[in-house]
């Protein structure tokens, strides 16, 4: 994580430079700086990917890594807490030099040339609680 611009007081931007890993830079970037409720969107390209599906049925992720060059068409996704630690859930769309994509939830991924990202800070924090039905923990809106 480099640079971050103040735009407003509700909406920064971040870039995570080449060499970085997008979901453990955004978790160290918002436990410093004390985000417990955002919402995440961003592009920018990868050299690696491990994505995941949650198969319901067996209350597991199903996980396949990606080790080429990828464009990240889209991300999206939110910072919230867990036990009171920040956690991050993001699901992303990448495609390759053939335009075809893979997507899913993000378990983790390696910047190549870039990641643009813009966080919408919100005024309430977003606590996740375990949900035993579904397996995940999911956010706690009462
Ligand atoms: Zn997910």
């Amino acid at each position: 994580m480099s640079k971050e611009l103040e735009h407003g007081s509700e909406v920064l931007f971040v870039r995570i430079d080449k060499g970085n890993k997008i979901v453990e830079s955004l978790v160290n970037f918002c436990q410093k700086q004390n985000i417990k409720g955002a919402w995440i969107s961003g592009l920018g390209a990868v050299s690696s990917v491990n994505l995941a599906l949650y198969d319901l049925e067996n209350k597991n992720y199903i996980k396949k890594e990606i080790v080429e060059s990828l464009e990240i068409a889209s991300l999206v996704g939110n910072i919230g807490t867990l036990n009171g630690k920040v956690v991050a859930h993001i699901h992303g769309v990448f495609s390759n030099k053939d335009m075809v994509a893979y997507a899913g939830h993000l378990e983790e991924a390696t910047v190549s040339a870039t990641c643009e990202i813009k966080i919408e800070i919100l005024d309430i924090e977003l606590t996740r609680k375990h949900n035993e039905e579904i397996g995940l923990n999911i956010i706690d809106l009462r």
